[in-house]
């Protein structure tokens, strides 16, 4: 079923699927191609075919060995396609979906990869915008790196920014993948290089732990963890990769490092993390319990073997059908300051070290429940000694979840 797309490319073969369109396996004047065919009705909106155009001299100038260049753009009919490098391998969605946690050498070797393809991009004023697994492809052709890992490149370049015309999105909304959006968007600030620093990290963090750290439930949910919620150390993680992690996650762009900088710092730590297994870290609790009124009402935590749906699947555009069951992008009103600010309790998912006892187990609630009764003797001892106000301060919270299952929430 092979198709013409201009004058010079034809499309021979489906290689995916994705939320702006179909990406296919082509033939150009210069041999294979990846060509990638907008939705139709992307295609057809004039706006976006003009900004197609402007964008042109942008994408098709961004050219390094860590991003998949775009070597031409077509226009012909109801046809709009980008034509990439065609890169022979599978994306980094694929990979985690088959291990569920990579090992830290490798992790860091892909995400080191990624962020010196990013400081190329930033240096030619180019934000992507949609970073996240499924928009790193990995060359399953190119030479094995630390790790074992294969050469990472970014894709997408310019796609989420083509779509992201003000007719579709109006200035209220967010256009972006809810687990990597970093604060400032969702709090409706301009994107700037820094939130693809704090994607970046939340993949790097995605790839060591096999979830992301604000992700689960309604993505409402995730864009108020984003602003509100403090990111919880991984059991096992060594320090100094935790500490790049923190402060590419930090809630001020300006307190994240520069792409070429996170590069180079990741590098530095390849030679300490060589040899080091994926970390043993168990899912935090399901969105049931998360999301639930304590622990009590909470108490169904998924059975062993149960898929535990994480992340919302929601389109980038209305209309749009995600593909299969895999998150794609949202597009949605920014929510109001006192929306965000939440409830005093936070929400953010605290991984455990495995064997830890799962939220909402029996075996979380007697341990919840000898932590009260502790609470309690301390407070009788307290009141004992200061007399009747710390009885009342320390008996109060009694029908409170217990503390190590929610952090508190952050600024
Ligand atoms: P998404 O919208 O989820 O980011 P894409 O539309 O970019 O997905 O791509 C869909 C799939 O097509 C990818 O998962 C990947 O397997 C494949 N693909 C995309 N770009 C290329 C490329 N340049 N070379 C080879 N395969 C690609």
């Amino acid at each position: 079923m092979a198709r013409k797309i201009g004058s010079r490319y034809t499309a021979n073969q489906i290689l995916g699927r994705g939320s702006a369109g179909t990406v296919w396996l082509g033939e150009g004047p210069e041999g294979p191609v990846a060509i990638k065919l907008l939705r139709e009705d992307l295609a057809s909106d004039q706006e976006l075919v003009g900004r197609f155009v402007q964008e042109r001299t942008a994408l098709l100038g961004l050219e390094h060995p860590h991003v998949v260049s775009v070597r031409d753009l077509v226009v012909d009919g109801n046809d709009l396609a980008l034509v990439m490098d065609l890169v022979r391998g599978t994306d980094l969605r694929t990979r985690l979906e088959r291990e569920r946690r990579l090992a830290p050498e490798a992790a860091v070797a892909i995400v080191a990869d990624v962020a010196d393809g990013l400081a190329a991009a930033h240096a030619a004023g180019v934000v992507h915008r949609d970073v996240k697994p499924e928009n790193v492809l990995l060359d399953m052709q190119g030479p094995l790196g630390p790790g074992g890992a294969h050469p990472a490149l970014l894709t997408d370049f310019g796609v989420a920014k083509l779509i992201d015309s003000p007719k579709r999105t109006r200035a209220t909304k967010i256009i972006g993948t809810p687990d990597y959006l970093a604060p400032e968007i969702v709090e409706g600030l301009p994107p700037r290089a820094a939130v693809d620093i704090y994607a970046l990290a939340t993949v790097l963090y995605e790839l060591l732990a096999g979830f992301t750290p604000f992700g689960g439930g309604h993505p409402g949910a995730v864009l108020r963890r984003h602003v509100t919620e403090t990111v919880a150390p991984l059991p096992g993680i060594p320090d100094e990769l935790w500490q790049l992690v923190v402060q590419c996650l930090a809630k001020a762009p300006a307190s994240r490092l520069r792409a070429s900088e996170l590069g180079a710092r990741l590098r530095e730590q390849l030679p300490m993390l060589a040899g080091m297994p994926p970390l043993d870290v168990d899912e935090p609790e399901t969105e049931a319990a998360e999301e639930g009124e304590g622990p009590q009402e909470a108490s169904s935590p998924a059975e062993p073997g149960e898929q535990v749906r994480r992340r919302g699947a929601v389109s980038l555009v209305p209309g749009a059908k995600p593909d299969s069951n895999r998150d794609t992008h949202t597009s949605m009103r920014v929510p109001a300051a006192d929306e965000l600010a939440g409830g005093a309790r936070g929400t953010a998912r605290v991984p455990r070290a495995s064997g830890a006892p799962r939220p909402g187990s029996a075996r979380h609630r007697a341990v919840a429940r000898r932590r009260r009764i502790t609470l309690a003797v301390a407070g009788v001892v307290l009141a004992a000694a200061v007399g009747v106000g710390a009885w009342a301060a320390t008996s109060g919270d009694d029908d409170q979840p217990p503390q190590d299952t929610h952090s508190t929430s952050g600024p």
